[in-house]
């Protein structure tokens, strides 16, 4: 969500002339965007912010801004903890930079645009101030030009007791379809070849009213004609929201990426309830038993909070155990961290040890590992399709590469493929024979053409 905010900010800029630097003292405007989610995000942008202290001293016509989520949250302490940044924006008016960056310019001081608080004003007046700017699309930002994010829902009214997003993004709202089919159209015609759906809970979507509301599966179903898009991922899913239709459309779409980021948090019915998730564990094995029946090649991936308040070593063995069950693709592995302004922050002491959560944070990340490696090694000798991305990162380090380089792309499922390949293969789909795994990548080498029987014949005549 904050690769795509950027991007949108770039490209805002980008109309107006500027150009991107990765040099400080190239910079005429420094912005950070910024993350709420851990407390550890948001200590490196204040200690960023002191290593800038003097420089801005020296340098005082440099503007220097501060975006996203840290700012909706922190508001006027980022002027308190920094008094020489020049403004602070929220997530929801991202719109308003190249206005605020033209005011600093012209002296004024310490401006912020934030949305509006969930209790400060109707529903809709709330919504208003959490709106986002996304037709405008800069290709020479995305992860690659073949690939593209594409928000099709902003917000969140989830309120996991741990979580800041839903103060942060404000309340949960689809976009309208015509205007994700617009910019999907946009983006292909950009030689965009994969887009990737973005919302908190997208598998959550909904716009309209009861006679006419649309889903996630309906918009997949409006997706999937557009031309020259190839493939379709989703991130992040709900597991309460992942439905019986919404499978089958996948199943039914070939574009459609069997690739479910669907989070569990916790192995532990009572730190589930304390999260306030919304499901059990025995809800959760439902689900992962209707995406077996209906999408047996699916790759199901998680998210796991370790230490969260009361948390027992039976708990985090219930975690370990449920790990263990539904075998993920892959899960992001977290350390709770305490958030001011959620529940769990104003009721439900952090009282589980540093030390603690890491070790659990460790023992989780080891059978993951050991996981990820067994079922990557179920595709040793499979051919699988890959949207090559360029070179890999070892390749991209070469000084004087060669016409031949090591390449790295994803399957459907979204695994890691590295392969060598010529650089004009990057952006296409290719077949990709698999020799060798990794945990968290699969070796192969790409399917050169099959001269079939028909062929040789036609030759001998
Ligand atoms: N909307 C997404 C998650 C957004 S935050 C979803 O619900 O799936 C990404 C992940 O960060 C969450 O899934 C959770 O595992 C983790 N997370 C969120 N708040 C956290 C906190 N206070 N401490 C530690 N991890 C947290
Ligand atoms: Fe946060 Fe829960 Fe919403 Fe995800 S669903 S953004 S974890 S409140």
């Amino acid at each position: 969500m904050n690769v795509l905010d950027s991007e949108m900010v770039v490209a805002s800029l980008r109309k107006r002339g500027y150009e991107l630097t990765d040099q400080l003292t190239d910079a005429d405007t420094i912005l950070f965007n910024t993350c709420s989610v851990r407390e550890q995000a948001e200590n490196k942008i204040y200690s960023a912010l002191g290593t800038l202290r003097e420089f801005k001293k020296e340098n005082p016509q440099k503007i220097l801004g501060i975006l996203g989520c840290m700012a909706q949250k922190d508001q006027e302490l980022i002027f308190r903890r920094a008094p020489f940044v020049d403004f602070v924006v929220g997530p929801g008016q991202l719109q308003t930079v190249p206005e605020l960056i033209e005011k600093a310019q012209a002296g004024e001081k310490r401006q912020m645009a934030v949305g509006r608080s969930r209790t400060d004003g109707t529903l809709e007046q709330v919504k208003r101030t959490h709106e986002t700017f996304d037709p405008l699309r800069d290709p020479t930002m995305r992860p690659t030009p073949f690939q593209a994010y594409l928000r099709i829902q902003i917000g969140c009214d989830k309120f996991c007791t741990y979580c800041v997003v839903p103060g942060t993004r404000g309340p949960e709202q689809g976009r309208p379809p015509q205007q994700i089919i617009d910019e999907a159209a946009v983006l292909a015609e950009q030689g965009c070849l994969e887009i990737v759906l973005l919302g908190q809970t997208v598998n959550s979507y909904s716009y309209g009213t009861n006679g006419e509301k649309i889903r996630l599966a309906g918009l997949l179903r409006q997706l999937h004609d557009v031309n020259g898009i190839e493939r379709i991922k989703f991130v992040t899913n709900y597991p309460k929201d992942m439905t019986v239709d919404l499978l089958e459309t996948i199943r039914d779409l070939p574009k459609c990426s069997p690739y479910l980021h669907v989070p569990l948090q916790s192995g532990s019915n009572d730190m589930l309830k304390r999260m306030k998730r919304g499901y059990t564990v025995e809800d959760y094995r439902e689900m992962m038993d209707r995406i077996q029946a209906i999408l047996p090649e699916a790759a199901v991936a998680s998210d796991f909070i370790t230490g969260f308040c009361g948390e027992t070593d039976a708990d985090h063995q219930q975690s370990m155990d449920a790990l263990r069950e539904f075998r993920f693709k892959n899960s992001f592995i977290f350390k709770y961290s305490e958030r001011p302004g959620t529940s769990a922050a104003g009721r439900l002491p952090d009282d589980v040890p540093y030390p603690v959560k890491q070790e659990r944070n460790n023992e989780l990340l080891a059978v993951q590992n050991q996981i990820s490696d067994e079922e990557n090694g179920k595709f040793v000798g499979q051919v699988v399709d890959v949207l090559v991305e360029g070179p890999s990162k070892n390749a991209a380090r070469e000084e004087n590469p060669g016409p031949i380089r090591q390449l790295t792309g994803r399957t459907p499922c979204d695994r890691i493929v590295v392969f060598d390949g010529n650089e004009r293969q990057v952006g296409k789909i290719l077949p990709v024979s698999i020799y060798d795994h990794l945990p968290h990548t699969l070796l192969g080498n790409i399917v050169t053409e099959h001269i079939g029987p028909d062929v040789v014949s036609l030759q001998l005549q």
